[in-house]
């Protein structure tokens, strides 16, 4: 397995350009509402998280009117995106790390997002480049299965796959990057069966299909 060159990334991230959009699934107002949206999309479809967050961003869209819920009752209503407990004490402690260290507003720097409690490095990443036009990739489930199939990285951790994409794919495209690989793992390179027949990247690709 080797890491290919930057022009082949380049040539990559052009021909996803082509097929996909750099744009979000998820909908949201503000950095707030993004930052919950992105922690309930973990293991569940942006479909859903759109469908729970229509609802619960009627009343709790901000740190502040999301602390007057308990544990108890927002897992009740995210309970459908699954993982709902563990979803909802990040929330809320994410919710309380904003309104004490940072005036209730989300703060706007890489380092600081992902150091907010209950917030990972990839959900970090998401709302830094997002909602504040920052570069970062995020790597998810998807981009690291479908980097590391294409041979745009050679890890075998999420963190370790983000440098290496980092390497490779110009500053500017980071963000693209991370959405272009996100909608490819969905639609043509997914866990179970690749379709590669049909897959926009195959004469690139170096088809290690066993990583999952
Ligand atoms: S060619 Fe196959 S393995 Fe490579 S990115 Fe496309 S679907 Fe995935």
């Amino acid at each position: 397995m080797t890491i290919m060159e930057r022009e082949k990334a380049e040539a990559i991230i052009a021909e996803l350009g082509k097929v996909f959009t750099d744009k979000p699934a998820l909908k949201f107002n503000s950095p707030y509402e993004l930052l919950v949206a992105v922690i309930l999309s973990a293991q569940c479809t942006d479909a859903r998280v759109n469908k729970v967050t229509a609802e619960l961003f009627k009343e709790y869209n901000t740190p502040e009117k999301m602390l007057t819920l308990s544990r108890e009752e927002l897992s009740e209503k995210i309970f459908s995106c699954g993982f709902y407990k563990t979803k909802a004490e990040h929330i809320l402690s994410a919710s309380e790390d904003i309104i004490k260290r940072y005036n209730g507003e989300v703060p706007n720097k890489r380092e600081e997002l992902t150091t907010l409690a209950g917030v990972g490095r990839k959900t970090g990443n998401v709302v830094y480049a997002v909602a504040f036009g920052g570069n970062a990739i995020a790597v998810d489930t998807h981009v690291f299965r479908v980097s590391n199939r294409i041979g745009l990285a050679a890890a075998n951790d999420p963190y370790k796959t983000e440098l290496a994409l980092m390497k490779i794919i110009d500053e500017e495209n980071w963000s693209k990057a991370h959405h272009y690989l996100i909608y490819l793992g969905r639609s043509y390179c997914k866990a179970g069966r690749p379709d590669c027949a049909n897959c926009p990247v195959e004469k690139y690709c170096e088809k290690n299909i066993k990583v999952k």
